[in-house]
């Protein structure tokens, strides 16, 4: 049996594309300190894309109902970037274009990445001592329905919490990792990972009332 592929493809010109960026005011009009909670919205062109990264966008909307209804102390952003599965060109643009001020007022990001079906949350992380904090939190949250968590430290590079991290900022990367279907044609909407989505908006907004304050700047070199 032989079979015959074609492939069709040619070269564009320059891509343009867009970050979105709902910015939530504080109660606290002084706070200076600013949360950042990111989920990209494209995927690879093989997939659907429903776990990756659909169910991040799907919580964060929910985030931004929840938040604008009883919006937290310090400013808030929640970014939609896009480009993730482009080298992070969305999340990297939008933290070279940050002056240093900027950049200093950013306590944190929670980078929210594929929230898909099991029972084991990892949170990839770091510095440590945020990582501790996150893990503290984790705990006192309580788990449901036998979740697990497991931390790991430095936090991998691959996603979109990395350039906020390579800059100093405290960052986490948060999935529920379903890597049979990542990138795969099967990556379609199933009830298997609605759970863990509704587990992670109430996570989120834990985090997001317990995280300290901006820690003081995150010395350089290996920690
Ligand atoms: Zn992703």
């Amino acid at each position: 049996m032989s079979v015959r592929l074609d492939f069709s493809s040619r070269r564009q010109g320059p891509i343009v594309g867009h970050n979105l960026i709902a910015e939530i005011p504080g109660l606290d009009r002084k706070s200076e300190d600013e949360a950042i909670v990111c989920a990209h919205y494209d995927t690879v062109w093989t997939t659907p894309g429903a776990y990756d990264n659909a169910s991040g966008v799907v919580a964060l909307l929910a985030l931004a109902e929840a938040l604008v209804e009883h919006p937290l102390a310090r400013p808030l952003r929640l970014i939609f970037f896009s480009g993730e599965e482009w080298h992070l060109a969305g999340s990297r643009a939008f933290v070279e274009d940050l002056n240093p001020k900027e950049l200093a007022r950013v306590a944190f990001v929670l980078n929210v990445d594929g929230i898909g079906r099991g029972r084991l949350l990892e949170v990839s992380v770091g510095p440590e001592s945020f990582e501790w904090n996150v893990k503290r939190l984790v705990d006192s949250h309580g788990r449901r329905n036998g979740i697990r968590c497991v931390t790991r430290f430095p936090p991998l590079p691959g996603s979109d919490h990395a350039p906020f991290y390579e800059a100093g900022i405290p960052a986490a990367h948060l999935t529920f990792n379903d890597w049979q279907i990542l990138h795969r044609f099967d990556d379609t909407p199933n009830d298997g990972s609605a759970e863990n989505i509704v587990y992670v908006i109430d996570l989120v907004l834990h985090l997001l009332g317990h995280l300290p304050e901006r820690a003081a700047p995150r010395a350089s070199g290996v920690t």
